[in-house]
């Protein structure tokens, strides 16, 4: 039995791609072999690969003058990627906190260069946003990053920061997909797979070809976007199954009525839970309402003792994955695509439960 999976990611995957991917598993398209066993030089891996960098152009209107990379390495890996790629020694760049990923992001980057941290919302506690217009990007920085959705604060941009000329650059890791993003006004965009795009192992990077050819010369060959655009992202093997998992994804989403029929998804299934969240007196959300994620929903109980018995209760349900990130504990329920409505209802059913006993 399958059960309903929360989890931050690696997260739950859309079951007609597992299916698909089990019913293929022996023999990919009577090629006598599984998508793992491939050479990726082969005709065969080769489609596949084009197939779905075709897919994700489509499905996210990627303008023909970006370039889109399928990466090994993180998001972690593109922390570093990215001021290696886009700022030479003693350049700075501008970074909005606003959370755990953010703050990684930003003592990565202070290995390579000087950081101007230009919004920082910590004394929120990190619970918002800065507000639109309220950002000042010194015009000689490098790029500005901002994280679009925090994973673990549950705090998303509703809104595309203005860096006027200089180059936008975001973490998009636990909300592409989730509902249309307008490409052209992103320098670069990348993601890690593991919430809405696939399985673990694989990142997306999506870079306006005009910021290319400018990497440092010490950037690692894996890293350099320049290298790996002019590979067809196959300099190295890449991570073959993952990239053919993501293909998958890409085509169920396509089915689904691809991104704006997301959103719709998407919105009613935040809507629902916060309604719950913010109606029952018990509990509670630790995020702005403007700034909130439809894709992280951090929530708390009135007492942290409730905390166990309520993931219990949850477990004994079917519901898997609502322990908070263990850095602020809590809960958090992360209601990526393949989460079905029916999984958020389950859900606030058992609040609803658990709060009758417990209120
Ligand atoms: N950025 C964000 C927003 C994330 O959610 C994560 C992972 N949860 C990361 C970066 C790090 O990604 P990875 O583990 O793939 O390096």
């Amino acid at each position: 039995m399958r059960v309903y999976n929360f989890s931050a990611g690696p997260a739950t995957m859309p079951v007609e791609v597992l299916e698909r991917a089990q019913s293929e598993l022996l023999d990919w398209s009577g090629s006598g072999m599984s998508v793992m066993e491939m050479s990726h030089r082969s005709k065969e891996f080769v489609g596949i690969a084009e197939a779905a960098e075709a897919r994700l152009r489509s499905l996210l209107g990627v303008p023909e003058d970006y370039a889109v990379l399928f990466l090994q390495g993180g998001a972690t890996g593109q922390f570093a990627a990215v001021p290696l790629n886009l700022a030479g020694p003693g350049a700075t760049a501008a970074y909005v906190s606003t959370g755990a990923w953010s703050r990684k992001a930003i003592s990565e980057a202070e290995k390579y260069l000087e950081v101007r941290t230009v919004a920082d919302e910590a004394p929120t506690n990190y619970s918002t946003v800065p507000a639109e217009g309220s950002l000042q990007v010194p015009g000689d920085a490098a790029y500005l990053h901002y994280t679009l959705n925090e994973t673990i604060g549950g705090v998303e941009f509703p809104y595309v920061p203005d860096a006027g000329d200089v180059p936008l650059v975001t973490d998009a890791s636990s909300t592409i997909l989730s509902r249309p993003l307008d490409v052209s006004r992103y320098g670069v965009i990348y993601a890690g797979a593991q919430k809405n795009l696939g399985p673990a192992g694989l990142t997306l990077v999506i870079v306006r070809k005009d910021l290319l050819d400018r990497a440092r010369q010490e950037t690692p060959a894996v890293l350099d976007w320049t290298a790996m655009a002019g590979a067809g992202s196959m300099l190295n093997t890449p991570p073959t199954l993952a990239w053919y998992l993501v293909g998958l994804v890409l085509e169920w989403v396509e089915e689904q009525g691809g991104l704006p029929a997301m959103a719709v998804r998407n919105r009613d299934k935040a809507d629902l839970l916060y309604r719950a969240i913010d109606g029952s007196g018990f509990y509670s959300s630790p995020v702005e309402a403007s700034a909130r994620s439809w894709m992280n929903v951090p929530f708390l109980v009135p007492d942290p003792a409730l905390e166990k018995p309520f993931l219990e209760a949850a477990a004994e349900a079917g519901l898997s994955g609502l322990g908070g990130h263990r850095s602020v504990g809590g809960m958090r329920a992360s209601l990526y695509n393949a989460m079905p409505i029916e999984g958020v209802q389950a859900l606030v059913d058992l609040m609803t439960d658990f709060e009758k006993q417990n209120g």
